[in-house]
Protein backbone atom coordinates (compact mmCIF):
# COMPACT_ATOMS: atom_id res chain seq x y z
CA UNK A 1 0.00 0.00 0.00
CA UNK A 2 2.91 2.49 0.36
CA UNK A 3 3.69 2.39 -3.11
CA UNK A 4 -0.21 3.33 -4.09
CA UNK A 5 -3.73 2.08 -3.64
CA UNK A 6 -5.36 1.45 -6.88
CA UNK A 7 -4.16 -0.78 -10.11
CA UNK A 8 -3.66 1.84 -12.22
CA UNK A 9 -0.80 3.79 -9.85
CA UNK A 10 1.15 0.43 -8.75
CA UNK A 11 1.01 -0.37 -12.59
CA UNK A 12 2.75 2.65 -13.50
CA UNK A 13 4.91 2.77 -10.47
CA UNK A 14 6.38 -0.25 -11.50
CA UNK A 15 6.88 0.62 -14.84
CA UNK A 16 9.09 3.96 -13.55
CA UNK A 17 11.02 1.07 -11.11
CA UNK A 18 11.36 -1.10 -14.09
CA UNK A 19 12.99 1.68 -16.10
CA UNK A 20 15.34 2.89 -13.46
CA UNK A 21 15.94 -0.86 -13.01
CA UNK A 22 17.05 -1.02 -17.20
CA UNK A 23 18.62 2.53 -17.07
CA UNK A 24 21.13 1.34 -14.08
CA UNK A 25 21.56 -2.30 -15.19
CA UNK A 26 20.05 -3.40 -11.97
CA UNK A 27 18.27 -6.33 -11.68
CA UNK A 28 15.88 -5.18 -8.83
CA UNK A 29 14.53 -1.84 -7.94
CA UNK A 30 12.09 -1.02 -5.35
CA UNK A 31 9.68 2.02 -6.54
CA UNK A 32 11.57 5.17 -5.17
CA UNK A 33 8.97 8.84 -5.70
CA UNK A 34 12.58 10.62 -6.18
CA UNK A 35 13.30 8.59 -9.34
CA UNK A 36 9.65 9.19 -10.39
CA UNK A 37 9.51 12.14 -13.35
CA UNK A 38 5.58 11.77 -13.41
CA UNK A 39 4.75 12.55 -9.55
CA UNK A 40 2.05 15.03 -8.74
CA UNK A 41 4.55 18.19 -7.78
CA UNK A 42 6.97 17.24 -10.55
CA UNK A 43 3.83 17.82 -13.08
CA UNK A 44 2.70 20.90 -11.38
CA UNK A 45 6.48 21.93 -12.02
CA UNK A 46 6.30 20.91 -15.20
CA UNK A 47 2.95 23.03 -15.79
CA UNK A 48 4.56 26.36 -13.75
CA UNK A 49 8.14 26.38 -15.74
CA UNK A 50 6.26 26.86 -19.31
CA UNK A 51 6.56 31.11 -19.98
CA UNK A 52 8.69 31.56 -17.22
CA UNK A 53 11.39 34.04 -19.35
CA UNK A 54 8.48 34.95 -20.77
CA UNK A 55 6.37 36.13 -17.26
CA UNK A 56 9.89 37.50 -15.94
CA UNK A 57 10.23 35.00 -13.18
CA UNK A 58 13.72 33.94 -13.57
CA UNK A 59 16.69 36.24 -12.45
CA UNK A 60 20.39 35.64 -12.49
CA UNK A 61 22.48 36.10 -9.61
CA UNK A 62 26.54 36.53 -10.47
CA UNK A 63 29.51 34.61 -8.32
CA UNK A 64 32.32 36.49 -8.53
CA UNK A 65 35.27 34.29 -9.49
CA UNK A 66 39.51 35.78 -8.49
CA UNK A 67 42.57 35.28 -10.22
CA UNK A 68 45.66 33.79 -7.70
CA UNK A 69 47.51 34.59 -6.43
CA UNK A 70 46.92 38.15 -7.00
CA UNK A 71 43.28 37.94 -5.98
CA UNK A 72 41.87 40.22 -8.99
CA UNK A 73 38.06 39.66 -9.44
CA UNK A 74 37.82 38.57 -13.25
CA UNK A 75 34.80 37.37 -13.61
CA UNK A 76 31.18 36.51 -12.36
CA UNK A 77 29.25 33.32 -13.18
CA UNK A 78 25.52 33.90 -14.09
CA UNK A 79 22.93 31.38 -11.63
CA UNK A 80 19.41 30.97 -12.45
CA UNK A 81 17.02 31.38 -9.54
CA UNK A 82 13.20 30.77 -10.73
CA UNK A 83 10.42 32.78 -8.66
CA UNK A 84 7.84 30.44 -8.55
CA UNK A 85 4.53 32.24 -7.96
CA UNK A 86 3.16 31.21 -4.32
CA UNK A 87 5.87 28.95 -3.83
CA UNK A 88 9.18 31.72 -3.32
CA UNK A 89 12.16 31.57 -4.76
CA UNK A 90 13.98 28.33 -6.38
CA UNK A 91 17.28 27.34 -6.77
CA UNK A 92 18.60 24.92 -10.11
CA UNK A 93 18.57 21.88 -8.04
CA UNK A 94 15.18 21.77 -7.96
CA UNK A 95 13.85 23.16 -11.38
CA UNK A 96 17.18 22.34 -14.15
CA UNK A 97 16.67 18.84 -13.62
CA UNK A 98 12.62 18.63 -14.68
CA UNK A 99 13.62 21.70 -17.03
CA UNK A 100 15.93 19.47 -19.11
CA UNK A 101 13.37 16.39 -19.08
CA UNK A 102 10.26 18.63 -20.05
CA UNK A 103 11.86 20.42 -23.11
CA UNK A 104 11.75 24.41 -21.58
CA UNK A 105 15.37 24.41 -20.42
CA UNK A 106 15.46 25.67 -24.01
CA UNK A 107 13.31 28.70 -22.76
CA UNK A 108 15.27 28.99 -20.00
CA UNK A 109 18.73 28.59 -21.56
CA UNK A 110 17.94 31.14 -24.23
CA UNK A 111 17.29 33.40 -21.53
CA UNK A 112 19.84 32.98 -19.39
CA UNK A 113 22.54 33.53 -22.32
CA UNK A 114 20.85 36.57 -23.45
CA UNK A 115 20.64 38.03 -19.24
CA UNK A 116 24.07 37.21 -19.13
CA UNK A 117 25.78 38.71 -21.71
CA UNK A 118 23.97 41.79 -21.59
CA UNK A 119 24.94 42.08 -17.78
CA UNK A 120 28.63 41.73 -18.66
CA UNK A 121 28.23 44.44 -21.60
CA UNK A 122 26.76 46.69 -18.84
CA UNK A 123 29.64 46.18 -16.56
CA UNK A 124 31.95 46.69 -19.30
CA UNK A 125 30.25 49.82 -20.35
CA UNK A 126 30.80 51.35 -16.97
CA UNK A 127 34.05 50.40 -16.52
CA UNK A 128 34.37 46.78 -14.76
CA UNK A 129 36.22 45.08 -16.83
CA UNK A 130 34.51 41.36 -16.26
CA UNK A 131 34.04 38.67 -17.87
CA UNK A 132 31.23 36.55 -17.61
CA UNK A 133 30.34 32.68 -17.34
CA UNK A 134 26.99 30.99 -18.43
CA UNK A 135 26.30 27.18 -16.99
CA UNK A 136 25.06 24.56 -19.93
CA UNK A 137 22.91 21.31 -19.05
CA UNK A 138 23.51 18.81 -21.65
CA UNK A 139 20.17 19.60 -22.94
CA UNK A 140 21.91 22.75 -23.83
CA UNK A 141 24.53 21.78 -25.94
CA UNK A 142 22.35 19.46 -28.09
CA UNK A 143 20.09 22.04 -28.62
CA UNK A 144 20.20 23.18 -32.64
CA UNK A 145 21.49 26.29 -33.48
CA UNK A 146 22.95 26.94 -30.03
CA UNK A 147 26.32 27.83 -31.00
CA UNK A 148 24.77 30.80 -32.95
CA UNK A 149 21.88 31.89 -30.28
CA UNK A 150 25.14 32.84 -28.32
CA UNK A 151 26.75 34.46 -31.27
CA UNK A 152 24.11 36.58 -31.98
CA UNK A 153 23.30 37.55 -28.39
CA UNK A 154 27.41 38.84 -28.20
CA UNK A 155 26.71 40.73 -31.39
CA UNK A 156 23.66 42.17 -30.02
CA UNK A 157 25.30 43.61 -27.08
CA UNK A 158 29.05 44.21 -28.37
CA UNK A 159 30.16 41.71 -26.28
CA UNK A 160 33.87 40.70 -27.45
CA UNK A 161 33.77 36.79 -27.46
CA UNK A 162 36.86 36.65 -25.08
CA UNK A 163 33.96 37.86 -22.35
CA UNK A 164 32.50 35.48 -22.14
CA UNK A 165 32.96 31.42 -21.03
CA UNK A 166 30.64 28.60 -21.14
CA UNK A 167 30.76 25.52 -18.26
CA UNK A 168 29.75 21.86 -18.91
CA UNK A 169 29.78 19.61 -16.55
CA UNK A 170 32.33 16.76 -16.88
CA UNK A 171 29.15 14.30 -16.86
CA UNK A 172 27.55 16.24 -19.14
CA UNK A 173 30.64 16.18 -21.44
CA UNK A 174 31.62 12.49 -21.35
CA UNK A 175 27.66 11.50 -21.71
CA UNK A 176 28.67 12.57 -25.23
CA UNK A 177 31.80 13.47 -26.12
CA UNK A 178 31.49 14.29 -29.81
CA UNK A 179 28.91 16.47 -29.57
CA UNK A 180 30.55 18.24 -26.60
CA UNK A 181 33.63 18.41 -28.17
CA UNK A 182 31.79 19.59 -31.19
CA UNK A 183 30.07 22.60 -29.87
CA UNK A 184 32.61 23.72 -28.12
CA UNK A 185 34.50 23.33 -31.05
CA UNK A 186 33.13 25.76 -32.91
CA UNK A 187 32.57 28.34 -29.55
CA UNK A 188 36.65 28.25 -29.16
CA UNK A 189 36.33 29.35 -33.04
CA UNK A 190 34.24 32.40 -32.29
CA UNK A 191 36.88 32.86 -29.15
CA UNK A 192 34.74 31.97 -26.61
CA UNK A 193 36.54 30.53 -23.57
CA UNK A 194 34.88 26.93 -22.31
CA UNK A 195 35.44 25.21 -18.82
CA UNK A 196 34.53 21.71 -17.54
CA UNK A 197 32.40 22.16 -14.45
CA UNK A 198 32.10 20.04 -11.21
CA UNK A 199 35.70 18.17 -12.57
CA UNK A 200 36.16 15.04 -10.56
CA UNK A 201 32.51 14.42 -9.98
CA UNK A 202 32.36 12.62 -13.49
CA UNK A 203 34.50 9.59 -15.15
CA UNK A 204 36.27 11.41 -17.23
CA UNK A 205 38.08 9.38 -19.92
CA UNK A 206 41.26 11.35 -20.71
CA UNK A 207 41.55 10.84 -24.18
CA UNK A 208 38.42 12.93 -24.56
CA UNK A 209 39.49 15.55 -22.11
CA UNK A 210 42.93 15.59 -24.49
CA UNK A 211 41.58 16.52 -27.26
CA UNK A 212 38.46 18.92 -26.17
CA UNK A 213 38.94 22.21 -27.18
CA UNK A 214 37.93 23.83 -23.04
CA UNK A 215 40.33 26.03 -21.23
CA UNK A 216 39.92 25.39 -17.74
CA UNK A 217 38.72 22.56 -15.05
CA UNK A 218 36.72 23.76 -11.94
CA UNK A 219 37.10 21.59 -9.30
CA UNK A 220 34.12 20.36 -7.59
CA UNK A 221 33.30 21.92 -4.41
CA UNK A 222 32.72 18.52 -2.69
CA UNK A 223 36.54 17.99 -2.34
CA UNK A 224 37.06 21.84 -0.89
CA UNK A 225 33.81 21.35 1.46
CA UNK A 226 36.35 20.28 4.71
CA UNK A 227 38.65 23.11 3.64
CA UNK A 228 41.24 20.58 2.85
CA UNK A 229 41.90 19.33 6.17
CA UNK A 230 41.90 15.34 4.50
CA UNK A 231 44.82 14.79 2.57
CA UNK A 232 43.34 12.89 0.11
CA UNK A 233 41.32 15.78 -0.80
CA UNK A 234 44.16 17.44 -0.89
CA UNK A 235 45.68 14.95 -3.32
CA UNK A 236 42.76 15.18 -5.55
CA UNK A 237 43.32 19.26 -6.14
CA UNK A 238 47.20 18.49 -6.34
CA UNK A 239 46.72 15.75 -9.21
CA UNK A 240 44.13 17.61 -11.15
CA UNK A 241 46.27 20.46 -10.90
CA UNK A 242 49.00 18.65 -12.40
CA UNK A 243 46.92 17.11 -14.81
CA UNK A 244 45.26 20.24 -16.31
CA UNK A 245 48.91 22.07 -16.35
CA UNK A 246 50.14 19.22 -18.85
CA UNK A 247 47.41 19.68 -20.78
CA UNK A 248 47.43 23.33 -20.51
CA UNK A 249 44.68 24.47 -18.70
CA UNK A 250 43.81 26.36 -16.03
CA UNK A 251 42.54 25.15 -13.19
CA UNK A 252 39.46 27.25 -10.74
CA UNK A 253 38.76 25.95 -7.29
CA UNK A 254 34.89 26.35 -6.51
CA UNK A 255 33.50 26.54 -2.97
CA UNK A 256 36.05 28.24 -1.41
CA UNK A 257 35.12 28.88 2.15
CA UNK A 258 37.86 30.31 3.86
CA UNK A 259 41.10 32.51 3.52
CA UNK A 260 42.36 29.13 4.89
CA UNK A 261 41.08 27.37 2.07
CA UNK A 262 42.19 30.26 -0.30
CA UNK A 263 45.47 30.78 0.65
CA UNK A 264 46.09 26.27 0.09
CA UNK A 265 44.45 26.24 -3.28
CA UNK A 266 46.83 29.24 -4.37
CA UNK A 267 49.76 27.64 -2.82
CA UNK A 268 48.74 24.16 -4.72
CA UNK A 269 48.97 25.90 -8.35
CA UNK A 270 45.04 26.51 -8.71
CA UNK A 271 44.64 29.52 -10.90
CA UNK A 272 41.37 31.31 -10.12
CA UNK A 273 38.51 30.46 -7.11
CA UNK A 274 35.44 30.81 -6.19
CA UNK A 275 33.16 30.75 -2.80
CA UNK A 276 31.43 32.37 0.04
CA UNK A 277 34.48 33.27 1.21
CA UNK A 278 34.94 35.61 -1.53
CA UNK A 279 31.39 36.58 -2.17
CA UNK A 280 27.99 35.02 -2.10
CA UNK A 281 26.09 35.10 -5.31
CA UNK A 282 25.21 38.74 -6.09
CA UNK A 283 22.72 40.93 -7.93
CA UNK A 284 23.93 42.29 -11.39
CA UNK A 285 23.57 45.68 -9.88
CA UNK A 286 25.33 45.31 -6.39
CA UNK A 287 28.32 43.74 -8.36
CA UNK A 288 30.00 47.12 -8.74
CA UNK A 289 29.67 47.94 -5.02
CA UNK A 290 30.94 44.80 -3.78
CA UNK A 291 34.32 45.52 -5.70
CA UNK A 292 34.91 48.36 -4.03
CA UNK A 293 34.76 47.20 -0.51
CA UNK A 294 35.23 43.47 -0.71
CA UNK A 295 39.46 43.27 -0.79
CA UNK A 296 38.58 41.46 -4.08
CA UNK A 297 38.76 44.63 -6.60
CA UNK A 298 38.32 44.69 -10.52
CA UNK A 299 42.21 44.83 -12.19
CA UNK A 300 42.98 47.89 -12.60
P1 LIG B 1 27.83 25.21 -10.41
O1 LIG B 1 27.87 25.78 -11.80
O2 LIG B 1 28.94 24.33 -10.00
O3 LIG B 1 27.68 26.46 -9.46
C1 LIG B 1 28.18 26.50 -8.16
C2 LIG B 1 27.10 26.27 -7.12
O4 LIG B 1 27.72 26.20 -5.85
C3 LIG B 1 26.10 27.40 -7.02
O5 LIG B 1 24.88 26.84 -6.53
C4 LIG B 1 26.74 28.29 -5.97
O6 LIG B 1 25.82 29.17 -5.33
C5 LIG B 1 27.28 27.26 -5.02
N1 LIG B 1 28.44 27.72 -4.26
C6 LIG B 1 29.47 28.47 -4.72
N2 LIG B 1 30.39 28.69 -3.77
C7 LIG B 1 29.96 28.03 -2.67
C8 LIG B 1 30.51 27.85 -1.34
O7 LIG B 1 31.56 28.36 -0.98
N3 LIG B 1 29.79 27.07 -0.48
C9 LIG B 1 28.61 26.49 -0.84
N4 LIG B 1 27.99 25.75 0.07
N5 LIG B 1 28.06 26.65 -2.07
C10 LIG B 1 28.74 27.41 -2.98
P2 LIG B 1 23.49 27.03 -7.28
O8 LIG B 1 23.30 28.45 -7.69
O9 LIG B 1 22.44 26.38 -6.43
O10 LIG B 1 23.69 26.21 -8.62
C11 LIG B 1 23.80 24.81 -8.63
C12 LIG B 1 24.08 24.28 -10.00
O11 LIG B 1 22.98 24.51 -10.89
C13 LIG B 1 25.27 24.96 -10.69
O12 LIG B 1 26.46 24.39 -10.22
C14 LIG B 1 25.00 24.66 -12.14
O13 LIG B 1 25.46 23.38 -12.50
C15 LIG B 1 23.47 24.66 -12.19
N6 LIG B 1 23.02 25.94 -12.79
C16 LIG B 1 23.01 27.18 -12.25
N7 LIG B 1 22.56 28.09 -13.11
C17 LIG B 1 22.29 27.41 -14.27
C18 LIG B 1 21.80 27.80 -15.58
O14 LIG B 1 21.55 28.98 -15.87
N8 LIG B 1 21.64 26.79 -16.50
C19 LIG B 1 21.95 25.50 -16.21
N9 LIG B 1 21.77 24.59 -17.17
N10 LIG B 1 22.42 25.11 -15.01
C20 LIG B 1 22.59 26.05 -14.05
MG1 LIG C 1 29.20 26.43 -13.04
MG1 LIG D 1 30.48 23.36 -10.15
Amino acid sequence: PADGDSADTLLRRAAVAAAVAKRRAQPVFRYDSECDPFTQERLAVVTDLWGAAERGELRLEFLPAVDLPARNTVSAEALVRWRRPGKGLLFPCDFIPIAERSGSIREITRWVIQEAVAACATWQSDGIPLGVAVNLSTAGIHEPGIVEIIEQALQVHGLPPTSLTVELTESGVMRDPKVATQVLGSLHALGVRSAIDDFGTGYSCLAHLRNLPVHALKIDRSFLQGGLADPQDRNIVQSTVNLAHQLGLSVVAEGVESEATLELVSSLGCHRAQGHHIARPLHRRSLGPWLSTSGFPALA
